[in-house]
């Protein structure tokens, strides 16, 4: 019987942009390439989020589509925190990832309540952090890898104390151009500002997001076998080139 891997897209229609609905068609391919069938449960405004689900997704989103979906956002955080709790894996990009901490403050000044899943908030400031951006991030022990992308965003991220980062910036601004430090990991969970979208060019880091998954489903985190990623590390080799080019710049 073939393994479903059940994963709950919040907000597609709201929370999109700079290609970010690429990381599930990254999910996709790479759990069927081996077999796993993907379910992908989209969850608009007022809509039930599934109770046994493998993997929770968000996209980024400018203020005003992040203002429309708030609300209902915040009215989450209980059951996301569960679903957490359960062994759910969570990847939450930029605006996604924003409000899943306590607060995001806007460039306006609008305080929008987040759903006080991450340990963090968010106040945005007047110049936009934007480019390439290359980040060092050790998700298993004794296993440093980078992750590129791409960073546009107003919003400055101050992790709580003693809260884990995705990673050390090498490259770009990460969380608030100022910490050294980019995104935010709470066990299988993950925020971060990198766009791209972002799996596309960080296979190990979408295959580690689906082990864990599958963790949940199967008991215990498989070891995935290995997929021909070439394309994937040489799109991977050119947004870290352009990366160390660029050197932070506010705009
Ligand atoms: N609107 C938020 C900001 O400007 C998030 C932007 C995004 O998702 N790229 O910081």
């Amino acid at each position: 019987m073939t393994t479903r891997i059940r994963v709950c897209h919040l907000y597609p229609d709201q929370l999109n942009i700079y290609a970010d609905r690429g990381n599930i068609a990254v999910f996709r391919s790479r759990s069927e390439r081996r077999g796993y069938e993907l379910e992908v449960l989209g969850v608009g405004v007022g809509e039930v989020l599934a109770r046994d689900c493998d993997l929770i997704y968000l996209g980024g989103g400018q203020d005003r589509e992040q203002a429309l979906i708030a609300p209902d956002l915040a009215r989450r955080g209980e059951e996301i925190s569960m679903a957490l709790e359960d062994g759910a894996a969570l990847l939450a990009v930029c605006g996604g990832y924003q409000l899943l901490g306590r607060g995001y403050r806007d460039r306006t000044g609008v305080e929008m309540l987040g759903a006080g899943v991450l340990p963090l908030e968010t106040v945005a400031g007047d110049r936009r952090m934007i480019g390439d951006v290359s980040i060092e991030c050790e998700l298993e022990p004794d296993e440093m890898l980078t992750v590129v992308g791409f960073e546009n965003h107003g919003g400055r991220t101050r992790l709580d104390p003693g809260a884990a980062p995705l990673g050390r910036v090498v490259h770009g601004f990460g969380n608030d151009g100022d910490s050294g430090f980019e995104g935010c990991r709470l066990g299988k969970a993950i925020g971060t500002y990198l766009h791209g979208p972002l799996l596309p060019r960080n296979p190990w880091l979408a295959d580690w997001l689906l082990a864990q998954a599958l963790g949940r489903r199967l008991g215990e985190v498989p070891e995935l076998e290995p997929l021909d990623d070439e394309l994937e590390y040489q799109a991977h080799a050119v947004a870290l080139g352009r990366a160390r080019e660029r050197g932070g710049k506010f705009r």
